[in-house]
């Protein structure tokens, strides 16, 4: 199969390699050396090198294809890898190699420019699903909390002007399928014809190709925020404080009153930061999965002012998510 380019005249079917040989890069799922594991492929610029069903970006993958149909965009275009290392090392943990513990990213995302460093040098288009930066965050609610006593200025994690500093890692979902079907407790077959049928057949490779068994879904992934030492969150001997929280654009970023998402987003960073200066970490784990994974629409009608006052009990055939609540957690005056 040429490599040559994405030419528009002519459609390259994923569910028909071609020639049937193995595909050159297996990834064998669950090894603790990276380059025994393999390099995860989801790149469309050397479509012979794919190792994966779906393409990276996650959701973005679709605004990548506008862009490109555009012409706004060379799909030949690759990321420029120089100077992406992480800011801070993580890694590598026994619990990586561990099989079933790891299913949905790859635990070396941060690391793929340096591990692969010589495949990538030989063309093969290797991109990260993880990386790892700096910031400092400015929240009103914490420097009201320097003002009030709860917390203090120590220059390091508190600065001087208020801000906080952190540690930020962005995570894109990287799915092993087998992984994942024993997680549902459901058979990968009938996982796999599922993610088929519920994406209007997006990902023929789900059900013409088993042997793939890693997948690229274009789905929001995870921001991790980590306060103080990064050390700290791996060593039994030091405490963590950590809140998993799932995404709430209407009250974490527009303080809407619907719910109380941002009252507390905002108290467990501040325990977090309280944490690492008593010399632990803090962790918030941002899923990026609104309204519980059903999306801001959803959620939006479940809200739907009726009859004077909000739904506090959601509409039935909403929840499409396992276990998921309907929306956010109310607010104890509204339910
Ligand atoms: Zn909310």
């Amino acid at each position: 199969m040429s490599d040559s380019g994405n030419r528009t005249s002519h459609i390259r079917l994923t569910s028909h390699p071609g020639t049937g040989a193995p595909v050159r890069f297996p990834v064998t799922w669950g090894k603790a050396d990276p380059r025994e594991r393999g390099p995860v492929i989801g790149s469309v610029t050397r479509p012979g090198d794919r190792n994966t069903i779906g393409s990276h970006g996650g959701s973005y993958s679709l605004y990548r294809a506008l862009a490109v149909s555009s012409g706004a965009l060379n799909p030949m275009q690759r990321p420029d890898l120089t100077n992406t290392s992480p800011v801070v090392q993580f890694g590598p943990y026994p619990q990586w190699g561990e099989p079933g513990k790891i299913v949905s990213l790859d635990p070396f995302g941060h690391m793929v420019a340096e591990v692969y460093r010589d495949l990538i040098a030989e063309g093969v288009d290797i991109r990260p699903t993880i990386a790892i930066t700096k910031a400092r965050l400015t929240v009103v609610e914490l420097q009201q909390a320097i003002r009030d006593k709860r917390l203090k200025v120590d220059g390091d994690i508190v600065r001087e002007q208020g801000d906080i500093s952190v540690i930020k890692a962005a995570v894109d979902p990287v799915w092993h399928l087998p992984g994942i079907a024993a997680r549902f407790d459901v058979s990968e077959d009938k996982l796999r014809r599922t993610l088929f049928e519920q994406t209007g057949g997006m990902y023929p490779e789900l059900v013409t190709r088993p042997d793939l068994e890693v997948f690229l879904p274009p789905i929001g992934g995870q921001t991790l925020y980590i306060f103080g030492d990064p050390a700290a969150i791996t060593d039994p001997k030091r405490r963590l404080t950590c809140r998993v929280h799932d995404e709430c654009n209407g009250s974490d970023v527009f303080g809407s009153d619907i719910c109380t998402c941002r009252p507390y987003l905002v108290h467990g960073i501040e325990e977090c930061v309280k944490e690492a200066q008593a010399g632990g970490a803090g962790l918030i784990v941002y899923n990026r999965k609104e309204g519980r994974a059903l999306g801001e629409v959803t959620k939006f009608l479940v809200y739907t002012p009726a009859s004077g006052r909000r739904a506090a009990t959601p509409p039935p055939n909403t929840s499409s998510a396992p276990n998921a609540s309907p929306a956010c957690r109310m607010p104890a005056s509204s339910s």
